[in-house]
C-alpha cells in the first residue's frame, strides 16, 4: 500500500515513515524543507534499507499534489504533517499560519477527491482542549476558545474534516498529539528545531550540550505538585507507530466513510522539574535553569486519556519517560558531534 507522507522529512514525519516501511507500507515523502533538512531522507534510507520516492515540494499548490498523485497511482491513503507548528510565532504571523495550514489541508483534500483517495490521517493536538476543566482528557471533553492562531489552525482542520467526511467520500482520522519528544534508538534522526527550541525537550538538550546557557522554566507558581505545568509526553517512536495503526484501521474500513478523533499520548502527566530531574539523572549530565515567568498561553496542567486508541486502534504507548530522555540526549549528542 502505497502512503503520501506530507511533512515527511520532518520530526514527527520522518519516525513515521521508518516505521510504515517496517510495517510493509510504501511510503512517499513531500515535504518543502522549510523546516527540515534533506540528509534525514539518507537517515530514513540508512534506518531502513529502502530507498524511498521524495518530492520537494510545497503542498499548497495544487500542481504539486496532481503531479504526486498522477505519478504514484497506488496511493490509497495520505498523512498530512506538514504544518507550521510555533506556538508564539503563529501569533506573530497569523496569516502565514492560516495559509499553510490551511491551505495546504484543503489542497490536498480537492486532489484526493479529485483522485479517488479516501484515506486520511491528520496531525491534529492537544492544543485543542485548552485547559480541560476534567482531567485525564478524552475525547468528549469540550474544546476551549484558541490561545493561538496555531491552536486555531487545528481547530479549523477538525471542523473542515469532520464536515467534509459527514459528505460521503473520506475517511479520516484525526490524532490529537499530546507533546512528542525522543528520537529514534539509532540515533540517526531526532527532532531539528530551527532556532531557539520553543519546546522543553531539545531546550534541555542544548543547554545540556552547552549550546543554550541556561533554561527558563516558565513559572513555578502554578497550582500543580511541584508550581511547574504539567504535559503528557510521548516517545516520537510511539506515536509513529499509531500512525501505522491508524492506517491499519482504515484499511481495513474501506466502506464506512466517517472522521474519527484518537487521543495520542501516555495518559501520565509529568512536571517540567520531573522532566529536567530525570533526564539529569538517567543521563548522569546536569540541566543548568531557573525558574522564570509564567509564558502566556501556556495551561497549567494536560494529559490524555488514551482508552479510545487503546480500544479501537489496537494501540498503547509502550516507552517510558527513562528511554524517552535517554533517546533525545544520544541523538543531540551524535547529531553535534557529526557538526563539528
Ligand atoms: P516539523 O516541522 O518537524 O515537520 C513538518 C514538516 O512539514 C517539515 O519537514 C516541513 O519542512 C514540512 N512542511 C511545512 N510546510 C510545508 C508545505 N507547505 N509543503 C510541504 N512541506 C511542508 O513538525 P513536527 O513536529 O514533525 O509536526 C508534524 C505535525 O504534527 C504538524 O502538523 C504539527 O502541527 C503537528 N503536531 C506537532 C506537535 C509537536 O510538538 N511536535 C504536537 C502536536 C501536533
Amino acid at each position: 500500500m502505497q502512503i503520501l507522507v506530507t511533512g515527511g522529512l520532518g520530526f514527527i514525519g520522518s519516525h513515521t515513515v521508518v516505521e510504515l516501511i517496517q510495517s510493509g507500507y510504501e511510503p512517499i515523502i513531500v515535504d518543502d524543507l522549510s523546516n527540515s533538512e534533506i540528509f534525514i531522507l539518507e537517515r530514513i534510507e540508512q534506518i531502513t534499507g529502502k530507498k524511498v520516492k521524495f518530492y520537494p515540494y510545497d503542498v499548497t499548490e495544487s500542481e504539486n499534489i496532481k503531479k504526486i498523485f498522477n505519478e504514484n497511482k497506488e496511493i490509497e491513503a495520505c498523512i498530512h504533517f506538514a504544518a507550521k507548528k510555533a506556538v508564539g510565532e503563529s501569533m506573530e504571523i497569523p496569516l502565514e499560519y492560516y495559509r499553510v495550514n490551511l491551505l495546504s489541508l484543503l489542497t490536498l483534500l480537492d486532489e484526493m477527491k479529485n483522485y479517488g483517495i479516501k484515506n486520511l490521517v491528520f496531525s491534529s493536538s492537544a492544543t485543542v482542549y485548552g485547559q480541560p476543566e476534567k482531567l485525564p482528557v478524552n475525547e468528549d471533553s469540550p474544546l476551549q476558545p484558541a490561545l493561538s492562531s496555531y491552536g486555531s489552525t487545528k481547530q479549523m482542520a477538525e471542523d473542515i474534516l469532520e464536515k467534509v467526511s459527514a459528505t460521503g467520500w473520506l475517511n479520516a482520522l484525526a490524532l490529537r498529539y499530546f507533546n512528542p519528544v525522543g528520537a529514534h534508538k539509532s540515533s540517526l534522526i531526532g527532532e531539528l528545531p530551527k532556532g531557539i527550541p520553543s519546546n522543553l525537550m531539545p531546550f534541555i538538550t542544548q543547554t545540556a550540550i552547552g549550546i543554550r546557557e541556561k533554561l527558563t522554566v516558565f513559572g513555578g507558581d502554578y497550582p500543580t505538585p511541584d508550581g511547574t505545568c504539567v504535559r503528557d509526553y510521548i516517545h516520537v517512536v510511539d506515536l509513529a507507530k499509531a500512525h501505522v495503526k491508524a492506517c491499519e484501521y482504515l484499511k481495513q474500513k474501506k466502506q464506512n466513510f466517517s472522521y474519527e478523533v484518537f487521543n495520542i499520548g501516555t495518559g501520565q502527566g509529568y512536571s517540567v522539574l520531573e522532566i529536567i530531574k530525570t533526564f539529569e539523572k538517567v543521563n548522569q549530565q546536569s540541566v543548568a535553569y531557573k525558574i522564570g515567568d509564567r509564558r502566556k498561553g501556556d495551561i497549567e496542567s494536560i494529559y490524555a486519556s488514551c482508552e479510545k486508541a487503546n480500544d479501537i486502534l489496537g494501540w498503547k504507548a509502550e516507552e517510558t519517560l527513562d528511554d524517552m530522555v535517554v533517546d533525545a540526549w544520544n541523538w543531540e549528542k551524535k547529531y553535534r558531534s557529526e557538526r563539528k
